[in-house]
């Protein structure tokens, strides 16, 4: 597998990149993990979205869903060029009910699935499973297995120890690392981790590399990776723009 990180701020970019977009591929097998604001235009520089297997919309904070209304007017016109002939999946939260109704009303170009605890699915040879996270509204987190290998994607979430039996061993955490290590009552209280949450989580997870991601733009991520390796002394891989890892 590979890990190709198409955003990563949140919730607003830096200029002329993007919020959460992860694109994890296996031969022509891609799947796109959340696609928030400016996902649609960096994913161009790799990928036309109509080559996408699925997409997985972790939750419904618009820096992780809001491009899949871009997304869906490239599948539109890919079906009408004659490049693309089936819709493309679509898998997300069933709550709110109002945002998975009008994706699921556009039922000409996303194939709407929802999300199941522990329900499976594969795009080619990935095989890709949900569970719930803590966050303020219905999130999930996402593990996905190909030839042995592993990748957990926890989306937004506080730590809890049910996350940290979720990514057992691991070959890669993609970890939110949203807030500072002096922000642990805020972080908690917003259903996100700090650096030191991260750390912590990849260690007592016996993960094997924790890819860091989910930062506010104004912070300094060298900072942010020095509080990190306080609590983790494995490999850890700072998100960065066009950064690609091989799995
Ligand atoms: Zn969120
Ligand atoms: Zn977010």
């Amino acid at each position: 597998m590979l890990l190709r990180i198409i955003g990563y701020w949140a919730p607003y970019p830096r200029a002329g990149q993007a919020c959460p977009g992860y694109l994890v591929s296996s031969g022509d097998s891609h799947l796109l993990l959340d696609c928030g604001h400016g996902v649609c235009s960096q994913l161009a520089r790799w990928l036309p979205a109509e080559k996408l297997g699925a997409v997985v919309i972790t939750h419904f904070h618009p820096d992780h869903y809001i491009d899949l209304f871009a997304i869906r007017h490239i599948i539109r016109a890919a079906m009408f060029t004659g490049t693309r002939q089936k819709p493309l999946p679509v898998y997300m939260p069933t709550e709110p009910d109002y945002h998975y109704q009008s994706f699921a009303a556009m039922e000409k170009e996303l194939q709407v699935l929802p999300l199941h605890d522990n329900g499976n699915f594969t795009v080619g040879p990935m095989q890709v499973k949900a569970f719930p996270v803590d966050h303020p509204i219905p999130a999930w987190g996402v593990k996905v297995d190909c030839q042995n290998r592993s990748l957990v994607y926890t989306s937004d979430t506080s730590y809890h120890q049910q996350l940290v039996e979720q990514i057992q061993g691991t070959d890669l955490l993609l970890c939110e690392a949203s807030l500072r290590l002096a922000d642990g009552a805020v972080a908690a209280q917003l259903g996100h981790m700090t650096t030191a949450d991260a750390g912590r989580l990849a260690r007592e997870g016996g993960a094997k590399t924790l890819l860091a991601t989910h930062f506010w733009p104004e912070y300094e991520l060298e900072v942010l990776q020095e509080e990190i390796e306080q609590e983790y002394n494995g490999k850890i891989i700072m998100a960065d723009q066009d950064l690609t890892v091989p799995i």
